[in-house]
């Protein structure tokens, strides 16, 4: 994949986790996250930060170093890709947690919607 689409992907990755985390983790303490960017040892200039308890600040580095190694210049949906990047149990629980908040962000964006046009 290009690089703009890296860092767009670990961003994305950072929101889904933060959101997730604020709500099913309240009461793990957090800590603040700043993680410079590499794709395929170089790297990039650019900072991800957000707010995480340890186990998803964990899953949050993981998900970054096998975002990294993905082969596929385009790179396809993860669950339908041949070469999966996550073990099996990694990919369960970070497919919970884009459910979860991909449906909380979503609702959000649809709230605020409606009170627009109301
Ligand atoms: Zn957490």
């Amino acid at each position: 994949m290009t690089q703009e689409k890296f860092i767009e992907q670990v961003s994305t990755m950072a929101k889904f986790l933060k959101t997730n985390c604020e709500d099913n983790h309240s009461g793990a303490p957090k800590k603040d996250i700043n993680l410079r960017l590499s794709y395929k040892g170089e790297d990039l200039n650019f900072n991800v930060s957000t707010t995480l308890c340890k186990e998803c600040e964990e899953l949050f580095y993981y998900s970054h170093e096998r975002l990294g190694e993905c082969p596929h210049e385009i790179k396809p949906s993860c669950r339908k890709c041949p070469h999966p990047c996550y073990e099996k149990s990694r990919w369960k629980q970070m497919a919970k947690i884009m459910r979860y908040s991909g449906m909380k962000l979503g609702l959000t964006k649809l709230k605020k919607l409606f009170r627009l046009a109301s």
